[in-house]
């Protein structure tokens, strides 16, 4: 598992995403909400990460919540 480096931004909560990518349907909303934490594979059928630990932005929260297949799941990291 992966850890973040403490003190990037203190202000900031960090959190570890994590993908079911079987879940997945591809359709790639996260990606085009928050390009700064998901992209798609090279086939483009799914989303992957760029980066586990990463700021929970409203971005973030807005890509979560719209992923109509509840695939992306947070932890503290
Ligand atoms: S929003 Fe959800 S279903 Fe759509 S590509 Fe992202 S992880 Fe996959």
């Amino acid at each position: 598992m992966e850890t973040c480096t403490p003190a990037r931004d203190t202000a900031a909560t960090f959190v570890y995403v994590s993908l079911d990518t079987y879940a997945c349907n591809g359709c790639a909303g996260c990606a085009e909400l928050c390009p700064e934490v998901f992209r798609m594979d090279e086939t483009g059928d799914k989303a992957e990460l760029l980066d586990g630990c990463v700021p929970l932005t409203p971005d973030l929260a807005e890509a979560i919540k719209m992923c109509a297949q509840q695939c992306i799941e947070l932890e503290p990291c």
